[in-house]
Parts: C-alpha cells; structure tokens; sequence
C-alpha cells in the first residue's frame, strides 16, 4: 500500500467550522472518508459483488494518492472540474472522493448518454479532465471539445500510474464552493448544470441519516441505480457512518443478483426508481427477501399498488423520496413507518403521497402570484434551504427563473392535505420519466425534426404499467419509423428514442400555433402505434 494513512494530516482536523473567526472556514465532504480511513482503516468500505473490495483504509489512501496526482501531475487547481463517465463500479468511490479531497468538484455524467451528449457536458462544464469506463471512453473521445485536457481510462495502466502518486492532505474549501455539478435534462433541450455546494450536500446527507434511512457501521448500501445521480447521492451518509458500498459485479440492476447480495451482505439498503422495485417484484417469488433495511423509492411516481406489493412481499423496509437535482434527493419523504402503517385510516391516501417535507428545507405549494394555497388546493411545489442548489452553471437566466424570491421552483405540481402530505398532480415541465431516467420531448423532438419528411413533431409520455412511462412521437409528415429510430440513435441516448410513433395529419394548436400537449395526451389514449423494426432492441 505504500506510504501509511498518517501522511494525511488534514490541513484544519476538526473539519467543519463555520462562523468562528479565529479559526479557518472549512468544510470538503473528502473528510469523512480522510476520518473513516484514519480512525477504522480496517473496516470494510467497499465491496464488488460478494467480496470486500476496499478498506476505509485503502480508499482513504487511493483517493489521496489520487488527489495528489490531480494536484501534482496533472495540475488542477481548486475548483476546476472533473467528470466522471462511468457505469457503477468500485473505482468510482476511489474517483469522486478524490476529486473532492483534491477540492475540485465532481461532474458525474450519465454513462449512458450519447458521445455527443457527452460532449456538451465536458464542454459546458470546462472539464479539463474526465475519468470514463473503458467501454464508453472511444465515445467520449471522438467528441472531446478542445478544453479537456486529459481522459483517463478507470481501471488502465495510466489510471494505476496516477494511484501511486504521493498522497497529498484534503484541500478545505468554503461551504459555498461546488461540489457536484448535477446535470439535468433541460427543457430548452441543452441539459443543465445544478450547482450543488459542499454545505447542500453534507445536509442532504444528514438528511438521509436523520429522516430515511438511520445507518450503523457495517450495514450495506446495494448500488443497483447509476451513482451518477440517485444511488451516488446517498455514498457520503454512508461513508460517515462507515457503511459499506456494494457495487453489483453486472454494474447494474439484474434482481436475481440484486437478492443474491441481499443475502450476503448486513442490513442492506438500495435507492430504486419505481419500476425497479417493479422488476423486484416479478423476480422470482423464492428470491430471500428478508433483512432488508431499506428501499428507497424515488425520481418517478410509485403505483399504490406496488407499494403495497412490496410491502408484503419485503416487509417494512420500503420509503419514498421526493426530489430534483436541483434539491438532490431532499424535497419530501414518506418513511418506512408511513408506509407500513395499515390500520392508519389514512393509509391509502399517504401511499398515494410523497410524504411529509424534510426537516432541513421548506415547501411551499404555491398560487399564481406565488402565494401559499391552502390544503387541498394544488400549486407550483416550491423548496428552500441550505440543501438547494446554487443555481445553474453559467446560465445566468436559468438560474433566475427558477431561483426566485428565494424559492427553488420545481416545475411540479401538487397539493397538501390537511396534515401535510404533498401529494403530487402533474409535471408542469413535460417532463417524460421512463424506467426512472428522465426524457425531455423538446430534446427529442429536436432530433425528429432534422428528419427531411417530417413537419411537426410532438413527443409524449405515454403510462405504461412496465416503464411507468414511455416515449410516443407524434409525427406529421411521410418519414418511416426505422428512419426516425436511426436519426434518434445517432443523436441522443438510446433510452430517450420514442418507443412508438403516430402518424397524423395535424397537431392539436393553440391560436398563437403552439402545440397543445396536454390535448394531444387527451387524444393519445388507446392510439395504436407504429413501431421501428429494430424496436426489439434495448
Ligand atoms: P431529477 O432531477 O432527475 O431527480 O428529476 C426530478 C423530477 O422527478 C421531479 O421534479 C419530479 O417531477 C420527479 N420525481 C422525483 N421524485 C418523485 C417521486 N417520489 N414521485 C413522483 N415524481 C418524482
């Protein structure tokens, strides 16, 4: 292992400190890993399928060496950013918690986005360097803008070299700084960057801990769902507390593995889109569902009656979180107790809910002129608190729009009862969620429309009991759907390509020509669909 744990020193030991004068303002999320490694270097911290992969003590010290190799060799200054392209593997804990320990922040990217899609995102973020899988690296690098500097194959020799660099201390940053520039699909078609800051995520971890999901030394945390996004926002908890990551060996969500590593690892918890818990569910009923600690629901609707499925099928163990990437994982929750409470007269109507809002933010649903409604009346959902994003990397106009008067405005829609249940009405984005990942349509209707034979298109999501949704287009014009389906492959990621398309003369429009979609769902019901010969294909 080279040089011992205790080259580490942290620069300001005590770690967070804000508001004393005499002592220096500091705050990285790097020093709960700089601590676990010091204090339990022995403890399992990461585990690859059913073996321990890492110590605290070994991804302390990997993600120092690391650091110092982004600080030392390749000469990244505080701030600059970093992208991970990577499906779920162990090295992505030894990555994010070097770019934080380095004080840079992290971009981690959704692996299964298109080159190009990539691209715009090393682009947008300035990225001088992208740590990427080795199947998605040649991608990445046929649309590498000029900016980036260096991409780094996780797992080559290069990647190897740069672990043996000497270990540097963990570089304190502001709790204002950025931690994790999370991109999010964007209505405008060009995805955003949500700022989220050191201090946003150490509460929205504390938040986890405190409200969803209570961890002791030891117990598990199955990543099944991309740690780009939700399973990754729950890795800090987790090392605070000195669990241990389990990365599943197929990188993925396969449910028999899924239960095989139930079984084997302590008191396992797993963050699931819905239509994961529904794959779950259809798994083989002999599957050992016991000593689960939790399951956590999020990022799309969850069907009543999967909840109640899983309930009986899994026990107690089952919440719910309501978010965005702009408050990552941290709007409301229904707890585990929620949940299991059956004889609460209640019951049905909280399942139907997202529960009660997190301690650390307030939520307001809120009228036209952005007045509180009263219970049953719905709104726009709007959030604020130390957990809420700064605003949007560069985009000045974004950030203004959805930042007001101190307010984070989701672009959902819903209602609270007289007890404080949000329960959530519509999507006042478009937003389409299919199998947990988000679509934008403006994004794929952009595609559809390079088509030379196609006029008009408008992209929807249709409800589906497998998905929850999926993508239908709406076409006018004499273009084939094997055509539409390859324009789409070549362009976006292969899970926003619609799923089926329909063929009409003309689009439901409003008197200033604006395509009215909330008709054209109306009009959707039933509608037979054409689909692409390749459809077959993931
Ligand atoms: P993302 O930014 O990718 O996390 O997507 C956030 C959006 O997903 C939210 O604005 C909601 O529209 C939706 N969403 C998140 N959690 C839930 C939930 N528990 N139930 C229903 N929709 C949800």
């Amino acid at each position: 292992m080279g040089a011992g744990i205790d080259v580490m020193q942290p620069a300001y030991p005590s770690g967070f400190c804000a508001g004393n004068k005499k002592r220096p303002q500091g705050m990285n999320l790097a020093l709960w890993l700089e601590r676990a490694g010091r204090s339990h270097p022995g403890q399992p911290a990461a585990g690859y399928g059913n073996r321990v992969a890492r110590s605290y003590g070994e991804l302390a010290q990997r993600a120092a060496r690391l650091a110092g190799a982004l600080r030392n060799q390749l000469h990244l200054t505080p701030g600059d950013r970093v992208v991970i392209a990577a499906q779920n593997c162990v090295e992505y804990l030894d990555v994010l918690y070097a770019i934080w320990h380095a004080g840079l922040a992290a971009v981690p990217a959704n692996a299964k986005l298109h080159g190009t899609e990539l691209g715009y995102i090393l682009e947008h973020s300035h990225a001088k360097v992208c740590f990427a899988s080795p199947n998605i690296d040649a991608a990445i690098a046929a649309h590498a803008p000029a900016t980036l500097q260096r991409l780094l194959t996780i797992g080559s020799a290069e990647y190897e070299t740069l672990l043996q660099a000497d270990a540097v201390a963990v570089t304190l940053r502001e709790p204002h700084d950025l931690a994790w520039l999370f991109y999010t699909s964007g209505t405008t078609g060009r995805p955003k960057g949500a700022m989220l800051s050191h201090r946003a995520l150490y509460w929205a971890s504390h938040a986890y801990a405190a409200e969803v999901d209570a961890i002791a030394p030891g117990d598990a945390l199955v990543h099944a769902a991309p740690m780009s996004h939700g399973s990754g926002l729950y890795i800090m908890a987790h090392t605070a507390r000195l669990g241990i990551h389990v990365v599943p060996e197929s990188g993925g969500f396969e449910p028999e593995e899924i239960f095989t590593l139930f079984t084997h690892w302590p008191r396992p918890s797993m963050f699931a889109a819905p239509t994961m818990i529904r794959r779950l569910l259809d798994c083989r009923a002999d599957c050992d569902a016991n000593g689960i600690r939790t399951i956590i629901s999020g990022g799309a609707p969850l069907y009543v009656e999967d909840a109640i499925e899983a309930l009986d099928r899994f026990g107690p163990c089952l919440a719910q979180i309501y978010g965005q990437g702009e408050s990552p994982m941290t709007i409301t929750t229904l707890s585990k107790q929620d949940i299991a409470q059956r004889n609460d007269p209640r019951w049905q109507a909280r399942l139907a809910s997202v529960g009660r809002p997190f301690a650390c933010v307030d939520v307001m649903v809120a009228g036209a002129q952005e007045q509180p409604m009263p219970a049953g009346k719905s709104g726009e959902i709007l959030c604020r608190g130390d957990v809420v994003m700064a605003g949007y990397w560069q985009d000045p106009q974004a950030s203004a729009a959805t930042l007001r008067n101190g307010w984070l405005h989701t672009g959902d829609v819903g209602a609270f009862d007289d007890h404080g249940y949000l329960t959530l009405k519509d999507r006042s984005k478009d937003l389409i969620i299919s199998g947990g990942s988000n679509i934008y349509p403006r994004e794929v209707e952009e595609v559809l429309l390079k088509h030379p034979q196609v006029r008009e298109a408008s992209v929807i999501g249709r409800p589906d009991r497998e998905w929850g949704e999926i993508v239908v287009a709406y076409i006018v014009g004499t273009a084939k759907p094997d055509e539409l389906d390859a324009l789409c492959l070549s362009q976006i990621a292969r899970f926003k390509r619609p799923k089926g398309y329909v063929f009409v003369p003309s689009l439901p429009k409003n008197n200033y020509g604006k395509i009215l979609k909330t008709e054209l769902r109306a009009l959707d019901t039933g509608r037979p669909l054409r689909f692409p010969d390749s459809s077959s294909s993931a």
